[in-house]
């Protein structure tokens, strides 16, 4: 590979109109997002608007794109004639004069229901599916990998609305509660496409009111968000991945009756009967090769799954792998399947990013609204599909080696000097050649 020196990086990265190529990626994979944006139900006074939905909306994607840690900030860095003019040509707008305050936005992400947020999503998914060129990162060229995980919004010492849930902390000695915290969570489904994961459906954790039975959990979250993932991709073939957590009857049913794959992590603790067989029957079954022992159909309550375990030694060091599956181990799967359920990391780390946004958002801006909440962090997830193909998916950008703060500064930059006008559009989505890894 050939070592691309600063110099000629700096060059390289002058060339590039960082703001334009991003459109070009928008329109080339989702030519009618504009339309969508501007399509959502607006519950807010008609009499009072000043500003369309899709001009709400872009500023705020723009905003998770370009990295910007706060509304607040966002409303600083984007008052410049350039943003303004920007927004107006890539939107289709003549006469745009400024762009909304935060606290616009703000308000009327409280009114707007998050259903619709999830439509545009929706839209963005069904798009990827449609290119072709993604086909190849199906496993055993079939099954579309979805990686499921929960992950932590926000945490207060006081109840912060009727949904959140509550978690008391109590003295091991005396059994006093020390201390109570009121949380959310969010439980994502990812579409991981090589090294890009996509939000494909969110399930929020959350209790329906002050007064419940039993509070609602991350399985619970999964029953419900498995059913809405089964009626929108019918037909599509799965493989979900999940950590230990999953390893359980329930979940093995869902994937089952759903006609799914899965690949989940596979600890002791959880299913302690299937963890007795497996140890029993890899004493006499010959499933070896290089490092990797497996043990098909053990039998479980009403299912039947299979074991696969992989000691494998990397930079030195020995590691242990061991997954729980559905799918039928063979000699020529074995390794496609470890290494698939080892890329479950990918969803943890960038859940992780995910939830820094999400917290700037809310803690900067004292925007507390569950509704709001739900929305900005939408916006996250539609504004991540968006700035991983912008980085990955395309040559140009992926060309210059150049981190992921890095392209997001360079875009802001690009953002706020660079006019753009419909017709550097128009040649934009003219000449694309987009390929993958
Ligand atoms: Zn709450």
């Amino acid at each position: 590979m050939k070592k691309i020196t600063r110099k000629k990086k700096r060059d390289k990265q002058k060339e590039i109109n960082f703001f334009g190529e991003f459109l070009r990626i928008k329109n080339h994979f989702f030519k009618d997002i504009n339309t969508k944006l501007k399509k959502v139900k607006d519950k807010r006074h008609q009499s009072y608007v000043e500003y369309g939905t899709d001009i709400l909306l872009f500023s705020v994607i723009m905003k998770n794109i370009t990295a910007i840690e706060s509304m607040k900030k966002m409303t600083v860095e984007f008052n410049k004639d350039e943003c303004i003019t920007n927004v107006a040509q890539t939107l289709g707008y003549e006469d745009l004069v400024e762009l909304p305050h935060h606290d616009t936005i703000n308000n009327f992400l409280k009114k707007l229901n998050p259903i619709e947020l999830e439509k545009i999503r929706d839209y963005m998914i069904r798009k990827l599916f449609e290119k072709r060129c993604l086909e190849q990162y199906r496993l055993l060229d079939k099954y579309w990998i979805i990686a499921v995980d929960a992950t932590g919004l926000v945490s207060y010492r006081e109840r912060h609305c009727e949904h959140c849930l509550k978690r008391e902390y109590r003295n091991k000695d005396t059994g006093e509660i020390e201390k109570t915290r009121y949380s959310h969570y969010v439980l994502e489904a990812k579409l991981v496409i090589g090294d890009m994961v996509f939000s494909i459906d969110t399930e929020f954790i959350e209790n329906e009111g002050e007064e419940y039975e039993k509070q609602d959990c991350e399985i619970n979250a999964f029953k419900r968000l498995a059913q809405r993932l089964k009626n929108k991709y019918k037909r599509l073939p799965i493989c979900i991945l999940g950590d230990s957590l999953y390893g359980v009857e329930p979940i093995f049913q869902i994937c089952n009756k759903n006609k799914w794959k899965y690949i989940l992590r596979f600890k002791e603790g959880r299913t302690k009967s299937i963890w007795t067989e497996y140890q029993e029957l890899k004493e006499v079954e010959t499933n070896k090769i290089n490092g990797y022992t497996w043990v098909n159909s053990i039998d479980y309550k009403d299912s039947i799954v299979n074991v696969v375990e992989a000691n494998l030694i990397e930079k030195e060091i020995e590691k242990n792998f061991l997954y729980i599956s559905n799918l039928e181990i063979k000699k020529k799967n074995v390794e496609e399947v470890v290494a698939v359920g080892r890329s479950r990391w990918k969803i943890e780390n960038e859940g992780f990013k995910n939830q820094k946004h999400i917290k700037n958002n809310i803690e900067h801006q004292c925007c507390e609204d569950y509704t709001a909440m739900k929305n900005h962090y939408l916006l996250v997830q539609i504004a991540e599909i968006l700035r991983q193909l912008f980085e990955q998916g395309y040559e140009l950008i992926r060309g210059l080696k150049a981190g992921i703060k890095e392209i997001s500064s360079r875009l802001l930059e690009s953002f706020r000097r660079e006019f753009i006008t419909v017709e550097d559009i128009n040649k934009l989505n003219k000449r694309i050649q987009i390929r993958y890894l």
